[in-house]
């Protein structure tokens, strides 16, 4: 069997046993790229060579001696192209390594390719990004999730062990029920955001999309931690997460939230999540139901303070600071003008307009200021629903993927495709996304597990637990 298809932990062990060596893992990747990533296209950029060169080098007595690993191309690797998928980027090498990327690096990973996102994760569907569309391998005529679909379509597709990608609203976490893998965002200030090109920084978090939840356990642990270049992080010592799986569900209380189960949402998908937290009360979990009753306003609040951020830090690109320049410009106002119209596409322009007015004089307290204001809101709806249980179940994506081009042209629409993942980055908590079934039609189904802040260890020992008794994880998709 091609080692493509083993999961991260399981090449750990045979690297470390010297059974194999990186170089093959790497081929044996390189050879399913060849035939299966014209069609997937989950990546943006390979160095194959650099690759090879790196696993020749790998030192398997390390952590991750040896693994590759995909990152999303918005996460600065030194020497590396770095697009965040924009045109506005294109030419850029990243001068430095992101906190994440160096911590990989320390452990021994070596770095397969730069995977497609939607410009600058702003997106759920990859369609927005400047380098070409990504294909869900469960069925190519749909999308693969966004903003990270490429991190998603490469581990769903055996094109990668695992991936990186980055959580704004769900950019980890939909892709990850969409395309069948496991995606995690940990709690705010859990992974240092150095490095990794900003797009609403009170929001943004690292995290990994893996086959396993144990993969996700052994990645989080490299990558978690303080660091002294970004002070939001949490100064806790650093954890091995999933140490000692327990398997059991004994005694957790899980919270349904009943804003989660909406009436519009796909009958199947709900279906699979209700099942899912019929396994967790057969297993001796108590279910409770709970309400976070702020939740009809998450996406509104979200759709403001993203845009908000993302304007001021999307000020950074002009052609002078970063970013390609308009060529012979007429004057200085005309080289900023011409520089980020013709850099940016349309879902960024949308989102710096919207920004800039929801800050600007006169609007910013009716707006901004109330957006702040309702997100400590969600922030106590978490708060108080964490007092009656230990972690809440609810779906990742109100549906399985949805045909390439369906929302495109109708942002409105798109934007609810993050109806039940965008109230954690809100309130900062950490949540994990797992298969948990398949639609008739073969299409994969997420069921998320939302922790209190720093509760990783306890989201990851119930999906554990969760994954190891069923065997989603396992299917190949047919693409
Ligand atoms: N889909 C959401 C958005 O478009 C979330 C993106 C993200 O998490 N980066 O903003």
């Amino acid at each position: 069997m091609s080692l493509a298809h083993e999961t991260l932990a399981s090449l750990r062990r045979r690297l470390s046993s010297k059974e194999i060596h990186s170089r093959d893992i790497v081929k044996d990747l390189l050879t399913e790229i060849g035939t299966r990533e014209k069609t997937v296209h989950a990546f943006t950029h390979i160095d194959e060579k650099a690759a090879l060169a790196a696993a020749e080098k790998a030192d398997s007595s390390l952590p991750l001696g040896g693994i590759p690993i995909a990152l999303k191309d918005n996460l600065n690797a030194l020497g590396d192209p770095c697009t965040c998928s924009s045109k506005i980027l294109e030419g850029y090498k990243a001068p430095y390594d992101a906190t994440a990327v160096a911590r990989l690096r320390q452990a021994g990973a070596i770095f397969l390719g730069r995977t497609n996102m939607d410009e600058f994760a702003m997106g759920s569907s990859t369609e927005n990004s400047a380098l070409g569309i990504t294909r869900n391998p469960w069925d190519s005529t749909r999308i693969p999730g966004g903003s990270s679909g490429g991190s998603a379509a490469a581990v769903a597709g055996r094109l990668a062990i695992a991936a990186l990608g980055s959580d704004t609203g769900g950019s980890i976490r939909q892709p990850a029920a969409l395309c069948g893998c496991v995606g995690l965002k940990p709690t705010y200030g859990r992974i240092s955001r150095y490095g990794l090109v900003a797009f609403a920084s009170s929001l943004d978090q690292i995290g990994p999309l893996t086959r396993t939840v144990e993969d996700s356990a052994i990645l989080l642990s490299a990558l978690a931690g303080h660091d002294p270049r970004d002070n939001t992080t949490d100064l806790r010592k650093p954890e091995t997460f999933l140490s000692k799986p327990t398997g059991s569900v004994q005694g957790l209380r899980v919270g349904l939230p009943k804003e989660y189960f909406l009436p519009g949402m796909s009958p199947e998908a709900e279906a699979a999540v209700r099942g899912a937290a019929h396994w967790f009360e057969k297993n001796g979990a108590t279910l409770v139901e709970v309400s976070l009753p702020h939740t009809p306003a998450a996406i509104a609040v979200y759709y403001i303070l993203a845009t908000a951020e993302a304007s001021a830090n999307l000020a950074r690109f002009d052609g002078v600071r970063y970013g390609r320049r308009a060529v012979e410009p007429k004057d200085l106002l005309d080289l900023y003008h011409r520089s980020r119209s013709e850099g940016f596409g349309p879902e960024v322009k949308r989102r710096i307009i919207l920004g800039t007015f929801v800050l600007s004089q006169g609007y910013a307290d009716a707006y901004y200021r109330k957006a702040q204001k309702v997100r400590g809101l969600l922030r106590q709806d978490f708060e108080s629903a964490f007092t009656k249980c230990d972690l809440l179940l609810t779906p990742t994506s109100p549906e399985p993927a949805f045909p390439l081009g369906e929302r495109t042209q109708d942002p409105l629409k798109m934007y609810l495709a993050d109806v039940f993942t965008i109230s954690t980055n809100l309130a900062g908590n950490g949540a994990i996304s797992l298969p948990c079934g398949f639609t008739k039609s073969n299409l994969p189904i997420g069921l998320q597990l939302i922790g209190p802040h720093f509760g990783e260890e306890k989201i990851l020992q119930a999906a554990h637990a969760y994954e190891q008794s069923h065997d989603f994880w396992k299917r190949m998709p047919p693409v």
